[in-house]
C-alpha cells in the first residue's frame, strides 16, 4: 500500500535528535527549564484515566451513536485512519526539514492531489486551505484576482442561493463582495428567472451547492455555468456535499471553475470540535495561475515545492499544512481501490429509505424531488401541539440518538435536516426512524413531557436564549 511505501521514505529521510536533559547547557534556556520544578497539582495516573474516560461519556460522538447532523456528514472515521495519522515519520518530521527530507509528505501531498483532481475533473488542486471555509476563502481571492488580472473592475457582485452555507455570504463579504441572495423555486432548485435577471456584468461568480443544502441535485448547473462564462463570471461550487457524487459525477465536467473539498467530511476525519480539517482547492484552468504558492510538484520521481508563481495569491497556510487529515483522507479515498463510487451509492440509498421509513411522521416540503445524500423535512405539523424542531431534537437526546440539524437551511420553516451518510446500517436506520415514532405517539398522548427534554442527558433542558447570550465558558474545578 502506498502509505507503508511513503512512510518507509520518511523514515530514511529526517529523524528529530533526541533530547538529552542531563547533558543540557547549565545556563541555556532548557536547562533553567527542567531545573525549575513545574508547580502542577499532582494527579496520579489512574486519576487522569478517570476524569478523560468520564468526560468522553458525557459526550454524544460518532463512536456511540449515530450522529444524522444534515450539511456536517458525520460519518465514521475507520479505525486505521488513526494509526496512519500517527505514523511517526509524518508526525515528527521538522516543519522547516528541507525538501529532500520531506519527500514522503511531499508525496502524500502530491498523490492526495492528483486523486482529487481525477474525483472533480479539475486542472489543478491546492491542498492548503485548513478547512471548507478558507476554501472559500482562497477560491474567491483567485476569483477577484481572475477579474482584478483582466482589468475588469466592475466585478463587485456574487450571486448566493437563499439556501447556502453561512460561510458562503460571510466569504463573500470579507472579500469585499456585495452579496446578491438568489431565490430557491419550488422544486427545491435555484430559481432560474430570478438568477437570470441578477446576472449583469458586475457578477464575479455565483456559489452554489450541488447536491443543495436541501439535498436536491442543482440539475441546471451546466446551464448556469455556460450563462456565467458569457458574463465572464465563473462559477464556485461549494463541495461540502461531494459524498453524494464522488466517483459518480465530475464538477469539472459541468464547467466549474472552482471547488473546496471538505476533505474531514467527504473523506472522513473526526470534526464537530473545531478542527483541524482540510478545504482542498481544486480549479479549472482559468484560475490555475492563482493557486496559492508552493505546489507541490513531482520531478523524475523527486518531489519539489514550487515557489515561482508570479501571479499566484500567495501562501494560506504554514510549512506542510494539516498533513494528518491528508493521510485519512487518503486511505478512506485508497481503501475504497477503485470502488469509489460507493460512497455516494450508500449516502444516497441511506438517505432515501430514511427519508422513506419517516415519510408519514413530518412535512416534507419538496415533496417531489428526488433526494442526495440529505433530506429537508419540516416539523411544522406539530406546532398546534405547542411541539417545535427542536424539542424533538432535544427528545432525540434523551433516546441516545443524536439530534438532526434543525432550523437550516432557512427557507424551510421548523427545519430537521437528516443526513445519515453512508457508513450507518439499516438497522441502525430503523432504529432511529423507530425513536421518531415513538417520540411522535408521545406528542399525541403527553406533550408536556417531549417539551421537557431532555432529562436524561448531563445536562438538562437549559434556555436557549439566555445560554447563548450569558454562555458559562469556564469550567469550576470546586
Ligand atoms: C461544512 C460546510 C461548509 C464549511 O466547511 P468547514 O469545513 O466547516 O469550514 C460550507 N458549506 C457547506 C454546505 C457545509 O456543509
Amino acid at each position: 500500500m502506498l502509505i507503508f511505501e511513503l512512510s518507509s521514505k520518511g523514515r530514511r529521510g529526517y529523524k528529530l535528535p533526541e533530547l538529552d536533559v542531563e547533558r543540557l547547557e547549565p545556563e541555556s534556556y532548557l536547562g533553567e527549564y527542567f531545573r525549575e520544578s513545574l508547580n502542577f497539582p499532582e494527579v496520579s495516573e489512574l486519576d487522569v484515566v478517570r476524569h478523560y474516560t468520564k468526560l468522553s461519556q458525557l459526550n454524544y460522538a460518532i463512536d456511540t451513536t449515530m450522529v444524522p447532523l444534515g450539511s456536517c456528514t458525520m460519518k465514521y472515521n475507520p479505525r486505521i485512519n488513526e494509526e496512519l495519522a500517527s505514523l511517526e515519520e509524518f508526525k515528527n518530521i521538522h516543519p522547516m526539514a528541507p525538501e529532500e527530507y520531506a519527500q514522503g509528505t511531499l508525496k502524500l501531498i502530491y498523490e492526495l492531489s492528483e486523486l482529487l483532481k481525477r474525483i472533480g475533473r479539475f486542472s489543478a488542486v491546492s491542498l492548503q486551505p485548513a478547512a471548507g471555509a478558507q476554501g472559500e476563502l482562497l477560491g474567491l481571492l483567485m476569483i477577484l484576482a481572475y477579474h482584478r488580472d483582466r482589468g475588469n473592475t466592475k466585478k463587485r457582485k456574487v450571486l448566493v442561493p437563499d439556501t447556502s452555507h453561512g460561510t458562503n455570504p460571510a466569504t463573500a463579504s470579507l472579500c469585499g463582495f456585495e452579496v446578491i441572495t438568489v431565490r430557491s423555486g419550488e422544486d427545491g432548485e435555484l430559481d432560474w428567472a430570478d438568477f437570470e435577471s441578477k446576472l449583469k456584468d458586475d457578477v464575479a461568480c455565483l456559489m452554489i451547492t450541488n447536491p443543495n443544502t436541501l439535498g436536491i441535485f442543482e440539475r441546471n448547473i451546466k446551464k448556469m455555468a455556460e450563462a456565467l462564462h458569457r458574463q465572464d463570471a465563473l462559477l464556485y461550487m461549494d463541495g461540502a456535499n461531494m459524498n453524494a457524487l464522488v466517483g459518480v459525477a465530475r464538477p469539472g465536467d459541468w464547467g466549474v471553475d472552482v471547488m473546496h473539498f471538505n476533505l474531514h467530511k467527504t473523506f472522513s476525519t473526526p470534526h464537530g470540535g473545531g478542527g483541524p480539517g482540510g478545504g482542498a482547492v481544486g480549479v479549472s484552468e482559468r484560475l490555475e495561475p492563482y493557486l496559492p504558492v508552493p505546489l507541490v510538484v513531482s520531478e523524475n520521481g523527486r518531489y519539489k515545492l514550487e515557489w515561482k508563481r508570479p501571479k499566484s495569491v500567495g501562501k494560506l497556510l504554514t510549512f506542510h499544512g494539516h498533513v494528518g487529515v491528508m493521510l485519512r483522507a487518503l486511505a478512506y479515498i485508497m481503501s475504497y481501490g477503485d470502488n469509489i463510487e460507493r460512497v455516494a451509492q450508500y449516502a444516497v440509498l441511506n438517505a432515501n429509505y430514511l427519508k422513506h421509513l419517516l415519510k408519514d411522521l413530518f412535512l416534507d416540503p419538496y415533496k417531489n424531488a428526488r433526494r442526495m445524500h440529505e433530506f429537508v423535512l419540516s416539523t411544522q405539523n406539530l406546532l398546534k401541539q405547542g411541539i417545535n424542531a427542536m424539542d424533538i431534537a432535544k427528545a432525540l437526546l434523551d433516546r441516545g440518538f443524536y439530534a438532526p440539524t434543525v432550523y437550516f437551511p432557512l427557507t424551510v420553516k421548523e427545519a430537521l435536516m437528516v443526513e445519515p451518510t453512508e457508513t450507518e446500517s439499516p438497522q441502525t436506520l430503523e432504529r432511529f426512524a423507530q425513536t421518531l415514532r415513538e417520540i411522535l405517539e408521545l406528542v399525541e398522548r403527553n406533550p408536556q413531557d417531549i417539551k421537557s427534554s431532555p432529562t436524561r442527558t448531563p445536562v438538562r433542558k437549559i434556555k436557549e436564549a439566555e445560554a447563548n447570550r450569558k454562555p458559562i465558558l469556564r469550567a469550576s474545578w470546586a
